[in-house]
């Protein structure tokens, strides 16, 4: 349970809705115990002495999402964002945005600013207590070179020359133990010259690393003096080319948390095995030390250190989740860009209709657990549905249209013009009304000609058809009854038009309108008021449920139809979209004004997600 003097109402609140997880329970746990309750911080990150002169942290606890700008964020970084940004925000804490950018090859700042256009879209921010929790690992990099002298002073870390080739060798295996390098013994001081000769430009590339002195015996490998400073001549595009050697991921990612003041620090499984290391380098660089002059030395960052915690990465069906192999089906052209709607990538799914409450409750709905496992693509799916379910407006989009003619339309309405006559027809946009709401209503009309499902006709109707054929009656809905009487075809036996009459007095919402029963209701579009509109049938990217898995080449399951283009006629309030409108386009699923190519007088329309889960057939 949830202490409530470090709880604020809203925060309980927020809790209280939730179902809990083991996160949930360990930071409850924390705030129970005030394990972080004593800690300062200074308003921006920095070392032991930098938080000390700081305030208690206001912040109950601190999580944070830390990517590295190398590509755009997908869909299971949302999982991330959500988990992160959502547990800071239910807990009374903050969550840092991190670029984890100390690796200088692979990174760039479109990426920077996709990644932070991305975690606002899905709803979260970084400003908390009028501050600004934006930062980038790479300017730590001062910090992590002291660090890294420190531990090389107190005899913690040594300069290794074997070549890379020796260096596995002498790793050992799971089975067999490493051997000790015989650099392993040099002394600090011999350490450190060289250090700063690697610091210094002296020696090339790949010639020889800094590593933690650990134990080359442990049965973790991770802990067999793991390097944590090599030597590359790169241009950082933060740092330019003040440094050629950087820190290791695992001795970076630890500092940048520590100076931050992170609590929690919530990674993926594959971490699980670095977490001896990430304790390790937290207990070294958070205690103290007397050299034998008696000096205290150490203590460079605040204790109580920030602890790593593991869940399961997303993984989706049908769906690949690794930036590079996205990366591939870009530069390969597979797909149109990182955008493209069939990408799972948060510009892709945004693209597509995906709205951040549906991603939001989607992650809400797999919640994190500590093993790994597969999420079927409909549970995603099913989130936009009950997001635009009660939100999207209705319209009517014929999508394989073929012409319908009311051939006694003219002395129907002979009183009011006859075969130019237009009859006014209206429907709810919204089909609950709120009460007390606007419920915006959609303004179309029927004549004598419009446009029909080519499948709402048959000639010869099979058992239990419903819909037009020679004799029977449905509704247009919304307009009238219909009586159909057969229709015309071309020399190749096409159909070229349904042939019906109306029945006078039978328009919806006229009292006339229930005398006469029908079995169906056919969705159409006047041929007058109709628009013409390119619509993008989107179906699986992929014809395999685990496209990647077990090393399989992603790239020979691709769905050869995962893209079908259509010319449709929709109502009037359809082509009048904003672009990103979200609509239900009745009986087909539910669609979105394309962002990119949809324009006033060329509507452009993607499918977003059909009305039901198809994806079990
Ligand atoms: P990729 O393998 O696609 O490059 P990554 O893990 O290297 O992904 P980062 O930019 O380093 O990507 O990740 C940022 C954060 O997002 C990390 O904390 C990582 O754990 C999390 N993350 C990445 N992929 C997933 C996923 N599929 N499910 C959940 N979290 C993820
Ligand atoms: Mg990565």
């Amino acid at each position: 349970m949830m202490n409530s003097a470090n709880a604020t109402p809203a925060s309980a609140a927020a809790t209280d809705a939730k179902p809990s997880n083991f996160l949930r329970q360990i930071i409850e746990k924390d705030l129970e115990q005030g394990t972080y309750a004593q800690r300062r911080w200074a308003g921006t990150p920095g070392d032991a002495a930098h938080h000390a002169a700081g305030p208690l942290d206001p912040a109950k606890i601190r999580t944070r999402f830390p990517p590295e700008p190398n590509g755009y964020l997908h869909v299971g970084h949302a999982k991330s964002i959500c988990l992160n940004f959502g547990l800071a925000r239910d807990y009374g804490g903050v969550c840092h945005m991190r670029f984890d950018d100390t690796n200088p090859e692979k990174e760039d700042t479109e990426y920077v600013n996709s990644i932070l256009d991305a975690v606002q879209w899905l709803g979260f921010g970084w400003e908390a207590n009028g501050q600004n929790h934006l930062f980038q690992a790479s300017d730590y990099f001062d910090f992590m070179y002291r660090a890294a002298e420190y531990l090389i002073e107190a005899g913690h870390a040594y300069v290794d020359e074997q070549t890379p080739d020796e260096m596995r060798a002498n790793r050992g295996d799971f089975g067999k133990p490493g051997v000790d390098s015989p650099f392993r013994t040099r002394t600090p001081a011999e350490n450190l010259a060289r250090f700063r000769e690697m610091r210094d430009g002296v020696h090339p590339d790949g010639s020889m690393v800094l590593r933690a002195k650990i134990d080359m015996a442990s049965p973790n490998i991770n802990m067999r003096d793991p390097a944590i400073y090599r030597i590359r001549r790169a241009t950082h595009h933060n740092t330019g080319d003040k440094w050629c050697i950087y820190p290791m991921y695992t001795f970076a990612h630890p500092i940048e948390d520590a100076l931050e003041q992170i609590t929690h620090s919530i990674c993926t499984l594959e971490f699980e095995d670095q977490r001896p290391f990430y304790d390790w380098l937290m207990d070294r660089l958070c205690e103290t030390t007397k050299r034998p002059d008696g000096q205290v030395v150490g203590g460079l960052l605040a204790a109580p250190a920030p602890k790593q915690y593991e869940f399961a990465r997303l993984n989706l069906t049908y769906v690949i989740t690794s930036k590079r192999k996205l990366a591939a089906l870009v530069n390969e052209g597979k797909v149109n860009g990182w955008d493209d709607p069939r990408m799972p990538t948060i510009v892709g799914l945004r693209r597509r209709g995906y709205t951040p409450a549906a991603l939001q409750a989607f992650a809400e709905r797999i919640g994190v657990t500590k093993s790994d496992s597969w999420i079927d693509y409909s549970t995603l799916e099913g989130c936009l549905r009950e997001d635009l379910e009660l939100k999207a407006h209705r319209g009517m989009a014929v999508l394989n249209p073929v012409k319908l003619v009311l051939t006694n339309w003219d002395e129907v309405f002979a009183a009011q013009g006859g075969a130019a006559y237009l009859d006014p027809c209206t429907l709810p946009a919204l089909p609950h009304p709120v009460e007390g709401a606007e419920n915006p209503v959609r303004h179309f009309s029927i004549g004598k000609e419009v446009w029909i499902e080519r499948e709402d006709f048959e000639e010869v109707p099979p058992k239990g058809y419903k819909r037009l054929f020679p004799g029977n009656k449905v509704r247009l809905k919304g307009g009238h009854v219909i009586e159909c009487t057969g229709c015309t075809k071309d020399a190749n036996g096409t159909i070229t038009e349904v042939l019906a009459t109306v029945v006078p007095d039978t328009k919806s919402g006229t009292p006339g309108a229930d005398s006469v029963k029908v079995k169906a209701a056919i969705t159409w579009v006047g041929v007058a008021d109709g628009v013409s509109a390119e619509v993008r049938m989107y179906d699986r990217l992929f014809v395999d449920a685990q496209p990647d898995a077990g090393g399989k080449d992603f790239l020979e399951s691709l769905n050869p139809n995962s893209l079908k283009v259509v010319t449709a006629i929709v109502e009037p309030s359809l082509a009048n979209a904003q672009p990103d409108q979200k609509f239900q386009f009745e009986r087909h699923g539910y669609f979105v004004a394309d962002r990119v190519d949809h324009a006033a007088g060329k509507p452009v329309f993607n499918l977003a997600v059909g009305l039901k889960d198809s994806w079990g057939r």
